[in-house]
């Protein structure tokens, strides 16, 4: 990866939409947590799509909660019509950065925002984690008869990317008003790697990869500075947790995804964190 130029633009929370992707099932089970913590300090710029109606979300979240006609489906086809509304959205908010992550990511929105200050969003910005070690092999549709070998990098979905405005623009042919989902289908891959197959072969910019995004793909127990990465994420490998080591203040059984107890590192003042002794 290529250094950063540096501190280029000052920004405030209210430059960023931060999409988070969820489903029915999950409102209670992942989203109360986030809501809890991260989502409670930034509200405002933060978009919850969903796949159906939930008037307890409804009364907390108000217009923050998108709920979109896709299916509730783990199908290729659900998850890219909630990209594809994701990145709709945020067109129209005209925010200076997109920023999407599931509904299992703790986002550190200062760590975020150190990040992309380093960056112009009028430029081609693409930055995340990839979740291979070597690009993508994909076949290419070119017509009913023709396809292509293509390769290119993508950020895994789990671990959170971000896109500037300057290069969102520019995928508007690919992405914008439905034809995101025909994109998808010229490679028949997940939306996470077709955002990478606009980036790099449809509009030749690369993505930058960044340490700081974290998916549950990854061991967490071995992450370090865990207050200073943009992304975190908690999961199970073969009936063993994965997730970020932090000492306290909630035990295991409290506090198994560690997000409230990172929570509370970053924000002790937060009214339900303990107070410091
Ligand atoms: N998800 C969804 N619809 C589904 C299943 C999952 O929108 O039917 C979302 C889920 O809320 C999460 C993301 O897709 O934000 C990834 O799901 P999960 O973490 O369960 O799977 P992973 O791909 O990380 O193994
Ligand atoms: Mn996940």
């Amino acid at each position: 990866s290529s250094a950063p130029p540096g501190p280029v633009e000052h920004l405030t929370p209210a430059d960023l939409f931060i999409a988070v992707k969820t489903t029915g099932r999950y409102h209670r089970q992942r989203l109360e947590l986030l809501l809890d913590t991260w989502i409670s300090r930034n509200m405002p710029q933060t978009f919850i799509f969903t796949d159906g109606e939930d008037k307890r979300l409804r009364k907390i979240l108000g217009p923050h909660l998108i709920s979109t006609n896709c299916s509730a489906a783990h199908s290729r086809q659900a998850l890219s019509c909630k990209m594809a509304l994701e990145y709709d959205t945020f067109i129209t908010s005209g925010k200076k950065w997109f920023c999407h992550v599931d509904d299992d990511n703790y986002l550190n929105v200062d760590a975020l925002l150190k990040l992309l200050s380093q960056y112009s969003h009028t430029q081609d910005v693409y930055i995340g984690r990839p979740s291979l070690e070597r690009p993508i092999e994909a076949t290419e549709r070119l017509s009913s008869s023709e396809t292509k070998q293509v390769r290119f990098w993508f950020a895994t979905g789990g671990a959170g990317f971000c896109l500037s405005r300057g290069l969102s623009l520019k995928m508007k042919p690919w992405a914008s008003e439905g034809t995101f989902m025909t994109t998808a289908e010229l490679i028949r891959l997940p939306d996470d790697c077709t955002i990478g197959y606009i980036v790099e072969v449809l509009l030749g910019a690369s993505l930058i990869r960044s340490a700081l995004f974290h998916s549950h793909l990854e061991n967490l127990g071995l992450l370090s500075d865990v207050q200073n990465q943009v992304t975190l994420s908690y999961g199970t490998v073969e009936n063993r947790r994965n997730t970020v080591n932090v000492k306290g203040p909630f035990s295991m059984t409290e506090d198994p995804t560690r997000f409230m107890s990172v929570h509370c590192l970053l924000y002790p003042d937060t009214p339900w964190c303990p107070l410091p002794h």
